[in-house]
């Protein structure tokens, strides 16, 4: 079955190493930039990606992708509810209590829950 795959260039120049980040846990290599739209469930989520460059969080989090609801009273979905593109929640009351909503468009760094290298490597 062939799938589509969009691939974003990224540089990492820099990894922050003070206690206010995130560490890379887990190997970087595998980190790559998606969109935000095509995170799955158990995809590990460690920055927003912008043209300024990476925003480490200061905690990674497992993605629980949910759908989105404006009308959601959780105190968050309702800030992005006249936004212009389509919104989709990477997870909803898990680590945090409210959920966790961004613009379908927007670029996270991830480490895949399923690496593309363990489908393409074994030769
Ligand atoms: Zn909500």
């Amino acid at each position: 079955m062939r799938e589509h795959v969009d691939f974003f260039g990224a540089v990492v120049t820099a990894y922050p190493g003070d206690a206010d980040h995130a560490p890379l846990l887990e190997d970087p290599v595998h980190a790559r930039v998606a969109r935000a739209g095509d995170v799955v469930e158990g995809d590990l989520i460690l920055a927003a990606v912008s043209l300024r460059g990476a925003d480490y969080f200061n905690d990674q989090s497992i993605a629980h992708p949910a759908p989105y609801d404006p009308a959601c009273q959780c105190g968050v979905c309702c800030h992005l509810a006249h936004e212009p593109g389509p919104v989709v929640v990477l997870s909803s009351g898990r680590p945090w209590p409210t959920c966790d909503p961004w613009l379908a468009d927007a670029l996270v760094l991830i480490i895949p829950a399923q690496p593309l290298l363990a489908r393409t490597t074994k030769e």
